[in-house]
């Protein structure tokens, strides 16, 4: 019998071109989303679907399922944090939650979203719902399957929230945000009866190579790091991976508003960052990846908001902006400029929303899910069911569905199930990380008014990103903070800062 050693070896071979299939979809994905041209749709979508597959058939061979069981004992033999034990177990149990989908469907997913991608890419411009309605109804049908292979749960959507933020169910997404919502809504209320801050300087004209530029400077400044890296434009920004070598981002431009290209090239460094920072030694591997959507979500969030948005980050920062753009921000101070950044208000769009009214975008879209997956809303009447809630929620009515049903990509890619709550969790946890990170460095805060962020960075790799998948999200959250999840934190960080800008 071989020793566990070559086995690992062997474990190790096959899993890494499981992970290269994966990887080369991923360029096929990231090349479909900036530079290929519409008529290369069909094909892509064929070509994508079958890189799927081959990976799902690679990965589910019956070989890896011995190796698995033959490193066992092996496993076991070694401390639970070990590279290798980690290795396994998390190569286990990905193993077995892929042995219950069949490869033709995860190719025939892909298929569809590929097509399903084009159709809205076109649709969205148009503010055209029944454009993309058919394939909407598809997914819905492809999604309710997908969770019927896990059978045996409690809602239909928990094998789909479990995917994105493993262990957490609908019931538990739910009980959470309504504690969160209980304490936003006043605060959200609070604000919004008061005179709205002036942000028109964010509204001048900011011609676009110029935002590419400085949106560029800032990322690197915050640590992103190019020479594993590089930014494109696309129509819905993100960050993708093709090697631990290779962690890229896509940003847009509104030449009318600054804070676009500016706060989403924030965010999405702050995912790359994330993944940039795992341990090399995982390259390829289950474990060379963010731990879950709540845990890198709490990444891009705390450097697009907790910093990206902080009067200190901007007192190192502004006059180099102003530098940028001298006429449109020479005869605007930073005292005006940093309430104009923060400013609190009703709007349409989820991701340009501000962090106090972001919980609520998340809460309609999370419900929405639930109900259409459970079947008590049906896709037809989605576009006015989010007319009404929006309503509800926010006091105004969407002019159209462009601004509404068809703003966000992740329906139109991929599953309706589990999409978007790690957007909540991840401001939950960005706020639970950053201050743990301050009760080891309190001097974290002078250092960003300085420009000087390596001291944080290397608090997060260090306890966060080198991991990779090492950890599940509720282990990783408990090794770098001493606690469970908590909103306290969370509460209190948009208490103070929201107190100190407006009346509370
Ligand atoms: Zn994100």
């Amino acid at each position: 019998m071989a020793k566990p050693e070559k086995k690992l070896q062997d474990l190790k071979t096959r899993l890494l071109e499981v992970g290269d299939l994966n990887h080369i979809n991923a360029l096929l994905g990231w090349d479909q989303t900036t530079y290929m041209p519409p008529g290369g749709a069909e094909a892509r979508g064929r070509q994508s679907a079958l890189m799927a597959r081959m990976a799902q058939e690679k990965f589910i061979d019956k070989k890896i399922g011995k190796l698995l069981d033959d490193l066992r004992s092996y496993e076991e033999s070694l401390p639970y944090d070990s590279d290798d034990a980690s290795l396994i177990r998390v190569s286990r149990r990905e193993y077995e939650r892929a042995l219950k989908v069949p490869p033709e469907f995860i190719g025939e997913l892909s298929e569809h979203g590929a097509m399903s991608y084009q159709a809205w890419a076109e649709a969205r411009p148009a503010n055209d719902f029944s454009r993309v309605r058919a394939n909407l109804e598809k997914t819905l049908e492809l999604s309710r399957k997908l969770a019927d292979f896990f059978g045996d749960y409690e809602h239909i959507a928990d094998p789909l929230i479990d995917f994105a933020d493993y262990g957490m169910k609908a019931s538990t997404v739910r009980a959470l945000f309504a504690d969160l919502r209980d304490q936003l809504v006043p605060i959200v209320r609070s604000i919004t009866s008061q005179p709205p801050v002036d942000d028109s300087a964010l509204h001048k004209r900011y011609p676009e190579a110029e935002q590419l530029s400085f949106g560029a400077e800032v990322v690197k400044q915050l640590g992103y790091d190019f020479s594993r890296g590089r930014i494109d434009k696309t129509h819905h920004p993100f960050m993708t991976k093709f090697s631990l070598g290779d962690v890229r981002i896509t940003t847009r431009v509104k030449e009318n508003y600054l804070g676009d290209c500016l706060f989403s090239n924030m965010h999405e460094a702050g995912h790359a960052m994330y993944e940039q920072g795992i341990d090399m030694s995982y390259e390829g591997m289950p474990l060379g990846g963010g731990t879950s959507a709540g845990v890198h979500e709490s990444q891009s969030r705390l450097w697009e908001n907790i910093v990206g948005r902080s009067r200190g980050f901007w007192e190192y920062m502004y006059p180099k902006l102003q530098a940028h753009f001298p006429e449109q921000l020479n005869s605007v101070s930073l005292d005006e400029f940093y309430p104009a950044i923060n400013k609190v208000e009703k709007s349409l769009i989820r991701t340009e929303a501000d962090e106090v009214t972001y919980n609520l975008h998340v809460m309609l879209r999370f419900d929405f899910e639930v109900q259409l997956l459970e079947g008590s809303l049906s896709i037809r009447d989605l576009p006015e069911a989010w007319h009404e809630r929006f309503e509800h929620d926010f006091g105004i009515v969407p002019p159209d569905d462009k601004d509404g049903v068809l703003q966000d990509v992740h329906w139109y890619a991929g599953v309706i199930g589990g999409s978007f709550q790690g957007y909540t969790l991840g401001n939950i946890l960005s706020a639970q990380f950053y201050n743990a990170a301050l009760k080891v460095h309190p001097e974290i805060p002078d250092e960003m008014n300085q420009g000087k962020f390596s001291t944080l960075h290397g608090w997060l790799r260090e306890n966060i990103y080198r991991h990779g998948s090492k950890f599940t999200a509720p282990e990783i959250i408990e090794r770098a903070s001493g606690s469970a999840l908590t909103i306290e934190p969370y509460i209190n960080y948009l208490k103070t800062k929201y107190g100190a800008l407006y009346a509370l």
